[in-house]
């Protein structure tokens, strides 16, 4: 039976959480297409170990492709690898995360199969049969509803969006023929160096403090590391295109249009006005937090939350109780 194509992305030999969502939205396709989910693993030595997990949230079979050769990101390796598996199992949509690797992945995935591609998706539905996505567009001014009529319809996922739930299926494993020459990959990843690697990505964090030109100084990012640590390791300190353009702070932690787009649980913008280009890569987080001192500040129109006030006052106290809650 063709199934939906769920790609779940590894690091450091371990399946990511995003897989989990990748394979969620998977599971609710299929349910709606009466189908089954077919989650591909590729990865290191060892790779498997984990891989019948994907069953917990709603994978039929995992198959996994284990290869030397595939402990660290190939563009052409996976492509092939995925590719084939497409056209020989057939599958109406094929699912990635939209992360750098997925949205590496995907496009040339659908090239090669030559058919169109949905980037970024927030929500996916069927109507009439045809599978339906929905994406921002025009830096999140607007949500587009795009109607895959072709087949497979490649999609990538905003992380944090599609949130993994148990929904438990088979997850029955399957080794996967990865035998290919890596004589024929244009470009091999030697080495990863992670940098700062104790610090958490903003773009997997379920909590981002970001701070914006209003903290006055790269000094004053101090207020914002404290918060970020009062919540225990959950938590990354983000950063407007202001501050990191003036050297504040690596542009590692931008966050919009042209840094990360994220999705946290909570977000908190702190001294930050809330340009559109800002929103675009923030406006999809579950709760937002803004503090500004002006309460005309665009941001607030996005914010679940509001505090209008001097940040230099209002984060100590906040940190303080998030101390004591987190206590
Ligand atoms: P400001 O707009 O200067 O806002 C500072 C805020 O701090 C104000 O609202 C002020 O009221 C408040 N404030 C000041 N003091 C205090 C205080 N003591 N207490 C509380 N509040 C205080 N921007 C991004 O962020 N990400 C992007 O990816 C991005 N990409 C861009 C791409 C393009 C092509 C362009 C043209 C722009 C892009 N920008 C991006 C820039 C964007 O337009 C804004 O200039 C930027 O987001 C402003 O940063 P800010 O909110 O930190 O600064």
């Amino acid at each position: 039976m063709p199934g939906i194509f769920a790609f779940a992305e590894t690091r450091d030999g371990e399946i990511r959480k995003v897989s989990q969502e990748v394979v969620t939205a998977a599971r609710k396709l299929a349910d709606a297409l009466g189908s089954e989910v077919h989650a591909v693993v590729l990865g290191g030595s060892g790779i498997g170990g984990s891989a019948a997990e994907l069953g917990r949230v709603g994978a039929d079979k995992v198959f996994v492709g284990e290869a030397e050769a595939f402990g660290t990101y190939s563009a052409e390796g996976y492509t092939t690898v995925i590719v084939n598996f497409i056209q020989q199992h057939g599958c109406d949509a094929a699912l990635f995360p939209a992360t750098s690797m997925g949205k590496d992945l995907a496009p040339r995935v659908a090239a090669r199969l030559g058919v169109g591609y949905a980037s970024d998706c927030t929500a996916l539905d069927v109507q009439g049969g045809d599978i339906v996505a929905t994406r921002p567009e025009y830096a999140g001014k607007l949500n587009a509803q795009v109607a895959c009529t072709g087949k497979p319809a490649v999609l990538s996922l905003r992380p944090n969006v599609f949130l993994p739930s148990d929904n438990a299926k088979a997850g029955e494993v399957q080794a996967l023929d990865v035998s290919i020459n890596t004589a024929d990959f244009g470009a091999i990843v030697r080495e990863i160096k992670a940098g700062a690697a104790e610090k958490l990505d903003v773009g997997e964090a379920p909590i981002i403090v970001s701070g914006g030109r209003g903290l006055g100084s790269p000094e004053n990012f101090k207020l914002l590391d404290d918060l970020a640590a009062a919540f225990g390791g959950k938590c990354a300190v983000g950063a407007s295109r202001a501050v990191v353009d003036a050297g504040w702070r690596p542009h590692a932690e931008q966050v919009g249009q042209t840094g990360k787009t994220v999705s946290p649980t909570l977000y908190f913008a702190v001294g930050i006005s809330g340009a559109v280009q800002h929103l675009a890569g923030m406006r999809t987080s579950r709760y937002i937090v803004a503090i500004n001192k002006d309460p005309e500040a665009p941001i607030f129109k996005v914010a679940d939350y509001g505090i209008v006030g001097d940040l230099n006052e209002i984060l100590p106290r906040m940190t303080e109780e998030v101390r004591k809650m987190m206590a």
